[in-house]
């Protein structure tokens, strides 16, 4: 899950209208900080000894590599910080007094602006569980994207992160999101898709039709490529108001969202193991 943090204590976001006027009465807890790690664009940050010969980090280092390679985008050089959590307790403690105002995730990408207007903080907040490599590989993917992107529409950002959490032999394929696509029940919609704003309007079905069509785009045929390489080139330059690509889709494909549905019609699913996908 990503969000854009507009201040730095007592937050509302925008992406996310859960507003709280109220302060946290909890102390402020602090994040890990004892041990850190650098690798690639990303510092690490925990308050346990992590083996950095741990094959994640080079999976994560070359992750960075394919998305701006495969997006055909500059690498940044702005830091993503990670914090590890020990467990679920000290990460799920820490978010609460820190953030009072986000839902209960596993995880959180959050860009924070500086107050005197400088480059933006880009955070990750994790812990240490099974869906490690998972949750890092989709919070970093939103990291990269906010790294070198002046704006990340909501559908995409989380379309993307969904492409790039799973492992590299399933190619972008997420096997759960597939039956459930085939199953029937699955009437894509980009232009109502661009609309949403807010995480909490991000559930399973949207989760599901966002991934959809980044799968579409990335893995699709090479004018729906062409057309996300020259949206996100777009969305390099400009913020508001955010730029929309059902329009720009609409020039190469007449019905956008019958293309993308027969496009899941060709796609095999891997044998690799299945990943259950609930929202970050
Ligand atoms: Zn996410």
């Amino acid at each position: 899950m990503a969000v854009i943090v507009s201040c730095l204590a007592g937050c509302n976001t925008l992406r996310d209208s859960t507003k709280t006027d109220k302060e946290p009465t909890a102390p402020l807890l602090a994040g890990p900080s004892k041990y850190h790690l650098r690798d690639s664009q990303f510092v690490y940050y925990s308050d346990f000894p992590i083996n950095s010969n741990l094959p994640i980090f080079k999976e994560l280092s070359d992750l960075r590599e394919q998305i701006v390679t495969e997006l055909q985008l500059p690498a940044s050089n702005t830091i993503i910080q990670v914090f590890l959590f020990e467990d679920q307790a000290k990460y799920e403690a820490f978010m609460r007094t820190r953030h009072p105002e986000l839902p209960v995730r596993r995880a959180f990408f959050i860009k924070q602006p500086k107050n005197n207007g400088g480059t933006a903080d880009l955070l990750v907040y994790t812990w240490w569980g099974e869906k490690i490599r998972q949750d890092l590989r989709h919070e970093l993917t939103h990291g990269i994207l906010h790294s070198v992107l002046k704006d990340v529409p909501l559908w995409l950002d989380e379309g993307l992160a969904e492409v790039y959490e799973l492992p590299p032999e399933n190619n972008g394929v997420n096997t759960t999101h597939v039956e459930a696509i085939r199953k029937g029940s699955f009437h894509p919609d980009l232009a109502k898709l661009e609309q949403l704003s807010e995480v909490k309007q991000m559930l399973t079905p949207e989760y599901r039709e966002a991934w959809a069509w980044a799968h579409f785009l990335l893995r699709g045929k090479p004018e729906a490529k062409a057309a996300l390489l020259s949206y996100l080139q777009t969305l390099r330059q400009s913020a508001t108001p955010t730029p929309l690509l059902m329009p720009e889709l609409r020039k190469t494909f007449p019905a956008p969202n019958d293309a993308m549905a027969t496009h899941f019609s060709r796609v095999e699913s891997p044998k690799a193991s299945r990943l259950v996908s609930n929202y970050r």
